[in-house]
């Protein structure tokens, strides 16, 4: 197993993550970005360290001293256009050039015209496509190859469609990667919205915090808590399922976590197991809601034990909502949540004030935040 794990950007980081590999366990690489850039990355300013352009090429420096890779995001979902501007252009060249410079092994984007620019700007750094691109077959998979890209992180909604995986683990002539620990559900309806949100988010000039779709899936686990098992997260335990068709290299997310928290998630893959609330080593978001305490939500890891091979012998596109209910049985087991009631009610009213008044609840999202943060009142600015 390779690891791609968010950095904290905190030098003492690197020390305490490369004493944790074990000798078939291994980190491949870090990656992170600017808070705001020009096009910015797929997490809003405010909830990623606001760490200045020295530091970003001292860190990559101090990764490359401990053998350590660096992927530097660029994978917003959208630019608005601004992309195609003189202006915006020529901006988005000098940022390239200044990833390039500060020796980046790896970019990440969203965005086919990005990609292809990068391949023009800086064509020795490896490519590759963020998960946010949805990448969940052959044909998207050759497509994105077309492009130029070198690797692809797949659609985390193939998670456990094993033939798929094989298939592509087979014929996509791409290094794959999986994403491990993000619990967006299944399916998600507001997702793409959501990134859309969040990729402007972290560009300048940004409005507003893009609250609705955090709001509305944190109601709806709250609403079914078989959303969460529906998620199409990979356990530590888990992995091996994945090596065992050829996909080894396997994404952490948690961007915006403290180095502590990312420790314990990294501590917890290379362990290969997690006895305890699968929610801990998760990055998921659950908003608070005005008024209450949020609700208190333990998901038994080793209730899960077995759950994930199961499920690949279900079809869940054909029968989901309708034939099986193996997640609403096996969720009765395995997730606890006290203060249910009162937190969804509070959810509910937060979410039908945002719709018929425009009101924002003040929330901070990231269940189990270290350090949560106010909502920004200001558009976030660019550092250079
Ligand atoms: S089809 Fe069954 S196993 Fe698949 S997500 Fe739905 S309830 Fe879970």
């Amino acid at each position: 197993m390779r690891l791609c794990i968010p950095t904290s950007w905190d030098n003492d980081f690197l020390d305490r993550l490369a004493a944790m590999q074990t000798p078939d366990s291994r980190v491949h690489e870090l990656f992170g970005s600017l808070a705001v850039s020009v096009i910015g990355s797929g997490r809003e300013a405010f909830i990623v360290p606001d760490v200045e352009r020295d530091a970003v090429r001292e860190h990559i420096a101090l990764a490359h001293k401990h053998g350590f890779r660096f992927n530097y995001l660029m994978n917003a979902s959208t630019m608005g256009g601004i992309e195609f501007t003189p202006q915006g252009r020529a901006d988005l060249v000098r940022y390239i050039e200044w990833v390039a410079d500060i020796g980046a092994d790896a970019i990440t984007v969203t965005i086919p015209f990005v990609l292809e620019l990068i391949g023009d700007v800086a064509p020795h750094i490896e490519r590759v496509v963020s998960t946010i691109a949805h990448v969940d077959s052959l044909a998207q998979a050759a497509f994105w190859k077309g492009m130029g890209a070198d690797r692809v992180t797949l659609s985390l909604m193939i998670n456990r469609d094993f033939s798929v995986l094989k298939s592509l683990r087979k014929s996509s002539g791409l290094d794959l990667e999986v994403l491990a620990n993000e619990l967006c559900l299944y399916m998600c309806p507001y997702r793409s919205y959501h990134y859309d949100l969040m990729s402007q988010g972290s560009q300048p000039g940004a409005c507003a915090p893009g609250t609705y779709p955090g709001l509305c899936c944190s109601l709806d686990r709250m609403k079914d808590p078989a959303e969460f098992l529906k998620a199409r997260f990979i356990r530590p335990e888990d992995v091996r399922l994945y090596e065992n068709i050829g996909i080894d290299l396997i994404k952490i997310a948690g961007r915006g976590r403290s180095t502590e928290t990312l420790l314990q998630i990294a501590g917890a893959y290379f362990g290969r197991r997690w006895d305890g609330n699968l929610l801990d080593i998760s990055d998921i978001s659950m908003y608070d809601a005005p008024g209450v305490d949020r609700a208190k939500i333990y998901i038994d890891n080793r209730k899960l034990d077995g759950f994930v091979e199961t499920m690949a012998t279900i079809d869940c596109r054909r029968c989901c909502g309708a034939s099986c209910q193996m997640c609403g049985d096996v969720a009765s087991k395995a997730v606890r949540i006290e203060g249910l009631e009162e937190y969804k009610d509070a959810l509910e009213k937060a979410r039908g004030a945002l719709v018929t008044t425009g009101a924002k609840p003040s929330i901070v999202n990231k269940y189990q935040s270290p350090t949560p943060r106010d909502l920004p009142e200001d558009p976030p600015e660019t550092k250079d």
